[in-house]
C-alpha cells in the first residue's frame, strides 16, 4: 500500500502489558478481552501473540469464530451469552463459554438440542443494571443451572463494574460488597476485575480478571495515561506530511474556513483523517508530532487529510512522519481533545489502514 497512512502494532508491548497484569494480579487467571477487534487491533494478530493467557472474552459468535478459525483453543467465553437458540449449535461444536444474564436464556437453553454440556458463567447485576441477575434471583438461577442437562458442571460467577476508572468511587465498593455477599455461598470460580479494577482495586481480582484496554497499554484510570502504570502502547496511527504551504495572515485553512492564519505561517498536510479513524471532534489546538515535534491541529479534520500549524517547526519538510497517537502521544490525550475515550478511538481505527506488525508474532 502506497498511502502513508498506517496503523503500526506492537506484540512486544502487547506482551509486556500481559506481564504487568501478572505483576498486578498474580494469583488470577487472565482472561483477555478482545471484542470489537481486540479493541481495533486485529484480533487474529493480537490472540495469536497472547500465548500467555487463560481464556478469550468476545462479545459475539462471529469473534468466536475468527478466534478458532485463527487456531486458538483455549477458553473462549461469550461475555453478553447466546442471544438467540440458533447460536447454540455452534457454541457446542466451537467449545465456547457462555454469560447467562437473563431468564430468557434459560428458555433458549431447553429449546436447544445440547449434546456436549456447555460451560455458563452465571453473571449478577451488583449495580451497572446492563446485564445480570438481581442478587435475589442469583440462587434460583445457579439452581436452575445446576439441573440443567445441557450445562455444564462448574459453574462460574462474574459481575462488571461501572466505575472502577475513579479513584475512591462508592459505587465500586459497594459492587465489591454485593459481589462477596452474594457469592459467598457458591463453591465456584469468580470474576470481577476489568482493567481498572486490575489496577486500583485489588480486593476485586477473585479467581479471573478480564483485562481489555490495559493489555493494549491504555490507562483506564481518569486522568492518568499508560506511563503512570508502567504499560506500553500497542497501537500507533502513523502518517506523512503530503504538502506545506506558507500562508499570510488571514488566510483561512480547511472546509468551512472556520479557522485563519493568525500571522504568516508554514500550515503542513498529514494524509490521515476522520475516515481512517482520527476523530473530527478533536479541534484546533489538538497535538499532533512532526518528526517527534509538538505541533497541532488547525481547522477541521477532513476525511483523508489534517492540516497541521507548524510554526514550532520551521525545518518540517515533505515525507517527515507524523504521529496522531502511539507511544510518545498517549491516545489518552488524544481523547480528552475530541471529548471521548481512548476506547472509541482505538475501536473506530478504519481497516482500509495498513497494519503493520512489530515485535515478535505469537
Ligand atoms: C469489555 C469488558 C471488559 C474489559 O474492560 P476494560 O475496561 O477494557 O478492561 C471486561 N469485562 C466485560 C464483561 C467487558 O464487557
Amino acid at each position: 500500500m502506497t498511502r502513508p497512512a498506517k496503523v503500526i502494532i506492537d506484540l512486544d508491548a502487547l506482551r509486556h502489558n500481559l506481564s504487568r497484569i501478572r505483576q498486578f494480579a498474580p494469583h488470577s487467571k487472565i482472561m483477555a478481552i478482545v471484542k470489537a477487534d481486540a479493541y481495533g487491533h486485529g484480533i487474529a494478530r493480537i490472540a495469536a501473540a497472547l500465548t500467555g493467557v487463560d481464556g478469550f472474552g468476545v462479545a459475539c459468535l462471529e469473534e468466536a469464530c475468527q478466534l478458532r478459525e485463527a487456531g486458538i483453543d483455549k477458553k473462549i467465553l461469550l461475555l453478553e451469552g447466546p442471544y438467540s437458540v440458533e447460536e447454540i449449535p455452534a457454541i457446542q461444536q466451537l467449545r465456547l463459554d457462555v454469560v447467562i444474564h437473563h431468564q430468557f436464556q434459560f428458555t433458549l437453553l431447553n429449546d436447544a438440542v445440547i449434546t456436549s454440556p456447555i460451560n455458563a458463567w452465571l453473571k449478577l447485576d451488583s449495580g451497572m443494571h446492563r446485564l445480570g441477575f438481581a442478587a435475589t434471583e442469583i440462587a434460583a438461577s445457579w439452581a436452575q443451572l445446576k439441573q440443567h442437562e445441557g450445562v455444564a458442571g462448574n459453574i462460574r460467577l462474574l459481575s462488571h463494574l461501572a466505575s472502577a476508572n475513579e479513584p475512591d468511587s462508592a459505587m465500586t465498593k459497594k459492587q465489591i460488597e454485593l459481589f462477596s455477599n452474594v457469592t459467598k455461598g457458591f463453591q465456584a470460580e469468580k470474576s470481577l476485575a476489568n482493567s481498572a479494577g486490575i489496577i486500583a482495586w485489588k480486593e476485586c481480582h477473585l479467581d479471573w480478571v478480564r483485562p481489555g484496554l490495559m493489555l493494549y497499554g491504555v490507562s483506564p484510570i481518569d486522568g492518568n495515561t499508560a506511563d503512570d502504570f508502567g504499560l506500553s502502547p500497542v497501537m500507533s496511527l502513523e502518517s506523512e506530511l503530503i504538502s506545506i504551504k506558507n500562508l499570510k495572515q488571514g488566510d483561512p485553512v480547511g472546509y468551512g474556513a472556520s479557522w485563519s492564519c493568525p500571522e504568516d505561517m508554514p500550515i503542513g498536510i498529514v494524509a490521515a483523517g476522520y475516515g481512517d479513524g482520527f476523530p473530527r471532534h478533536a479541534g484546533s489546538g489538538t497535538t499532533i508530532l512532526v518528526n517527534g515535534r509538538s505541533c497541532s491541529l488547525v481547522g477541521r479534520a477532513s476525511m483523508d487529510m489534517l492540516t497541521i500549524d507548524l510554526r514550532n517547526y520551521p525545518g518540517a519538510r515533505i515525507g517527515d512522519p507524523v504521529l496522531l497517537w502511539g507511544k510518545e502521544l498517549p491516545v489518552e490525550v488524544i481523547a480528552r481533545y475530541a471529548d471521548t475515550i481512548p476506547y472509541e478511538l482505538l475501536c473506530g481505527v478504519h481497516k482500509r489502514l495498513e497494519f503493520i506488525e512489530r515485535g515478535q508474532p505469537g
